[in-house]
């Protein structure tokens, strides 16, 4: 592994560079303290109850490097809320044409979580028939890495997501003087060396990286109170368990914890069909499976009928049922349904309820 180091003032020359070469997203400002929030997804300059968000950076003042937690991952940049998959027309030259939009862009300033949530993200859509848009996108995608100070809500250390070792081209370590910047690929040397001034680290440099993990395993306020390579069996041994009708009986059934999730990844396919009936689209949208419509098929019958049966099932996509298939935990501990659902369910909180359960009924 390399290390450079980049002084804090050369870092606005860095993202100047990047902009000559690539679209830049990262996190943009704070709404101004007690300013009311109306960010939507993809706003660019607003955030949301005064976490980040994350939006395109046209110059380096943009970019908030602040280390919190971003109210929405960078997930939009590969897999956006609503995409056009083809488009069709009929009339004297009839045909079908395949859309898919991708450009070189970077993903500046992507915490550990989110840097695992990809990973995963890159598994499910090259598994079976590959999903040609979002890898496009990906191969397309260079991604900068930053280190990040949890918040209450923050549970990554008891997934095991707490630091990235890999998933990034580059991975930029604040010991605040400057960065420690960690190259992940070929590719993330390249162009570290091209746009910015850097020197090797030195070792004392370097020791400060591991000062600071240390220092933010002991931050956390919520933690899960098992090892994560145990949560698939304890999940798996509760499909009864009365938390879900208690949890099911506050849930709004909104949808909202699916939207803010950076692993979640189920969309619906719908065709538009233009006023003059003879040209239209096909394109996808993210869905959610904690929507009463999610697992409703032909005819009108549910395979989900009740809120209870549908965040089992969104909880058990987290911790049991994709494991197997993809060699991995889809949640990443980012606390961002937590800090989103609007009657408190906590993720966490239902998970150690189960733990607990499971300890005194195995
Ligand atoms: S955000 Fe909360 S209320 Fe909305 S669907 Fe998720 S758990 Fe239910
Ligand atoms: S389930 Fe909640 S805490 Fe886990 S990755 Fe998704 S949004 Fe983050």
């Amino acid at each position: 592994m390399e290390y450079r180091f980049l002084p804090k003032k050369e870092i606005a020359c860095f993202v100047t560079g990047l902009l000559k070469d690539f679209k830049v997203y990262g996190p943009v400002k704070l709404v101004p303290a007690g300013m009311p929030s109306n960010a939507s997804i993809g706003d660019t300059k607003k955030g949301k109850d005064g976490f980040p968000m994350y939006g395109e950076i046209n110059s380096p003042k943009d970019l908030n490097l602040l280390h919190t937690p971003t109210h929405l991952s960078p997930k939009q940049y590969l897999f956006p809320p609503k995409e056009t998959l083809l488009k069709f027309k009929n009339g004297e030259k009839p045909g079908i044409e395949s859309v898919v939009e991708a450009h070189d862009q970077v993903l500046f300033g992507v915490h550990p979580c989110d840097i695992h949530a990809i990973r995963l993200l890159d598994r499910v859509f090259a598994y079976g028939p590959k999903d040609v848009n979002y890898l496009k996108r990906r191969e397309k995608t260079f991604i900068i890495g930053i280190d990040c100070i949890p918040d209450k809500h923050c549970f990554c250390k008891s997934v095991n997501t707490m630091t990235a070792d890999y998933g990034f081209d580059l991975f930029l370590h604040d010991i605040g003087s400057g960065f420690v910047i960690e190259i992940g690929t070929a590719k993330g040397k390249d162009i570290l060396y091209k746009h910015a001034k850097t020197k090797k680290a030195t070792n004392k440099e370097i020791k400060k990286i591991v000062e600071f993990k240390n220092k933010k395993a002991e931050m956390f306020v919520t933690t899960l109170n098992a090892d994560a390579s145990t949560l698939p069996l304890i999940y798996s041994g509760r499909y009864y368990s009365p938390v879900w009708e208690k949890i099911g009986k506050i849930c709004y059934g909104c949808g909202s914890c699916n939207n803010v999730c950076p692993t979640c990844y189920c969309f619906d396919v719908r065709d538009e069909i233009k006023a003059n009936l003879s040209e239209g689209e096909r394109y996808r949208v993210w869905d959610a499976c904690t929507l009463e419509d999610f697992a409703k098929v032909a005819g009108g019958h549910s395979f989900r009928k009740t809120r209870a049966e549908r965040l089992r099932h969104r909880f058990n996509r987290k911790f049991q049922y994709q494991v197997d298939k993809f060699g991995g935990l889809f949640c990443v501990g980012c606390g961002r349904c937590i800090r989103t659902c609007l009657v408190n369910i906590n993720i966490a909180e239902v998970t150690n309820e189960l733990i607990e359960e499971s300890n005194r009924k195995p």
